[in-house]
Order: C-alpha cells, then sequence, then structure tokens
C-alpha cells in the first residue's frame, strides 16, 4: 500500500489496484485488474526430486492468498490428482481426452474442496498419449490450444510435469509462460540437468520464444547436513540469479500430506513444509522477471 499526494493506491491479494481520490469529497473508485494469467509449468525429467510437492502445495498457497489457481495434473501417475482428493478414473473428464481433442475443457476442470483451487485430473491411459499424438499435426500444441478458452479465468496455472523429457512435457513447455524446475538437494543434484536446459533451449526456438526459467527451486533440503548447503551452493553457483531464495526442507508432514489427499496448507499449516510453500508463493507473486535469457 502506498500514498501519492491526495491518491491512495491499494494493492490487494487479487492483483487489482484501487485507487481512491478523495479530493473536492469526490471519491473516484478506480479498478484495474493487474492479475495477468500466467501458466507455470513444473518440470524436471529426474524422477523424486517434488514436482508434485511443489505443483500442489504453490497451487494451494495461491489458492489462499486470494488469486484463482488451476492445476493440470499432466503425469500418468495422477499424483497430483489424488494430492488433492481425487480419484483417477474419470477417463472421459481428464486429461487425456483433453489433448487427444475428444473433450471439452469445461467438463474436464473440477472445482476442489480448497480455496480458489480447481483442477484438470490425470488418467493412466495417458502414458498412451503420446504414441497417439504421433499422427496429430502441431501435436506440441495441443494442450496450449486446450488451455487457450479458460486461461484468462486464472491467474496461474500450474502444470506438474511427468519425469520424462517427452511429447506430453513438449506440450507443458510450449504452452507455458514460465517454469520452475525442482532440484533435489543431494549428490548428482545437477545430473541431467544439460539435458533438460537443451530441451528449453530448442522449445524456445522453436515453438514458444517467450518462455522463461521462473526458478530453480531447490527441494528436500536438510538443514543439519552439510551436504544439502554444499549442493545448495553448487546450484546457486551454476543458475545464478534464477534460483530462487525459498528453499523447500525435507519435512515428514510434506510426505505424509498427499495420503489424506490434501495439500499441506491445510492438513498442518503450522509446518516448516507449508511455511515454505508460503515463501515461495510470496516470492513468485512478488518478484519481477528479467529479461528474456535469448
Ligand atoms: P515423480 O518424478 O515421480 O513425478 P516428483 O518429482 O513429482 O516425482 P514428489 O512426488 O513431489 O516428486 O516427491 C517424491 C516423494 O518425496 C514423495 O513421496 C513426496 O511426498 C516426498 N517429498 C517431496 N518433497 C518433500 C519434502 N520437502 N520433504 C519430505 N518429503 C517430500
Ligand atoms: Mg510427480
Amino acid at each position: 500500500m502506498g500514498y501519492c499526494g491526495m491518491i491512495r493506491i491499494f494493492t490487494s491479494l487479487t492483483g487489482r489496484i484501487i485507487i481512491l481520490s478523495n479530493q473536492l469529497g469526490l471519491r473516484v473508485f478506480l479498478c484495474v485488474n493487474m492479475a495477468e494469467s500466467k501458466i507455470i509449468a513444473v518440470v524436471n525429467q529426474k524422477g523424486g526430486v517434488g514436482k508434485t510437492t511443489t505443483s500442489v502445495s504453490l497451487a494451494a498457497a495461491l489458492g489462499l492468498a486470494g488469486y484463482p489457481v488451476l492445476l493440470v495434473d499432466l503425469d500418468p501417475q495422477g499424483n497430483a490428482t489424488s494430492g488433492v482428493g481425487f480419484t483417477k478414473d474419470d477417463r472421459d473428464r481428464s486429461i487425456y481426452p483433453l489433448i487427444l481433442g475428444q473433450a471439452g475443457i469445461e467438463d474436464c476442470i473440477r472445482v476442489t474442496e480448497f480455496r480458489n483451487l480447481s483442477l484438470i485430473p490425470s488418467h493412466p491411459d495417458l502414458t498412451g498419449a503420446e504414441v497417439e499424438l504421433i499422427s496429430f499435426l502441431g501435436r506440441e500444441y495441443r494442450l496450449k490450444e486446450a488451455l487457450s478458452s479458460i486461461k484468462d479465468k486464472y491467474s496461474f496455472i500450474i502444470i506438474d510435469c511427468p519425469p520424462s523429457l517427452n511429447i506430453l512435457v513438449i506440450n507443458a513447455l510450449t504452452c507455458a509462460d514460465e517454469l520452475i524446475v525442482p532440484i533435489q538437494a543431494e549428490y548428482y543434484a545437477l545430473e541431467g540437468i544439460s539435458q533438460l536446459m537443451g530441451a528449453i533451449k530448442l522449445v524456445r526456438e522453436r515453438l514458444n520464444s517467450n518462455l522463461r526459467i521462473r526458478g530453480v527451486l531447490l527441494t528436500m533440503s536438510d538443514n543439519r547436513t552439510r551436504l544439502s548447503q554444499q549442493v545448495i551452493d553448487e546450484v546457486r553457483g551454476f543458475f545464478q540469479g534464477d534460483v530462487f531464495d525459498t528453499v523447500i526442507p525435507r519435512n515428514v508432514r510434506l510426505g505424509e500430506a498427499p495420503s489424506f489427499g490434501k495439500p499441506i496448507q491445510y492438513y498442518d499449516d503450522s509446518s516448516t513444509g507449508a511455511y515454505a510453500y508460503s515463501a515461495l508463493a510470496r516470492e513468485i507473486v512478488n518478484k519481477r522477471l528479467p529479461e528474456p535469457q535469448i
């Protein structure tokens, strides 16, 4: 909130700026919608680095902060789907027919019980989409096209990617504005990173020139070990300013929450995991991006 002469400017959580003028007893209310819609893909072809935990926890934190969020589960494993309390058995209303152009997007979106949080669930049959998409013209753009009609309804669309660099992930990179790359704070943290950076570069050159890395996110850090700190230093050295200040700690509650079908904030809002993902959400809302890196 700031003051500017007789004009007060309030920035609300929904990203609207309200300007009130009191001059001559006149009040002017002007609402400008500043909440630009952003598609953020959470990506790393390495398995078990915290992609789903980050997608679900960040989506919930942004929803709690007042932003309408759509969580898209692009992984046939469907862990983000079950992580917000849905089953993976409704094939006809999942991402699978949507990406093949066999379902309307409105039919596939579910409103969750969590504040401002909707979901496009996954289904195990999505594994077959890679083969099925081969015959499609413009197969890299299927997700972008599917999401285009609803993009403006949400402040954030968060895509949980599978541990792969397959056509599903290329679809996510093609439609995303920004990427979050979770990296586990352990030995071999940077293993496979050059392959991922290569894929991002190719997508930028050929399919989506606007694609930016919003940030590398260090996950599952154990503050008690010197190893975690060494890895954090190594990753910060490698990516320079592209690493989030927030580091996600290893936290038992984060590991437990999915089995209750709840994001961490609804499972244990006083846990270190919940605090960390709220801090990440704040960083995402507040951090200005540098110019494109191409
Ligand atoms: P996959 O590549 O298989 O999709 P992923 O990258 O999505 O995996 P997650 O499923 O988020 O990774 O995390 C892997 C496992 O580690 C899960 O059991 C999850 O509950 C647990 N986990 C993730 N982050 C943390 C954390 N900060 N502290 C403790 N456990 C965590
Ligand atoms: Mg996952």
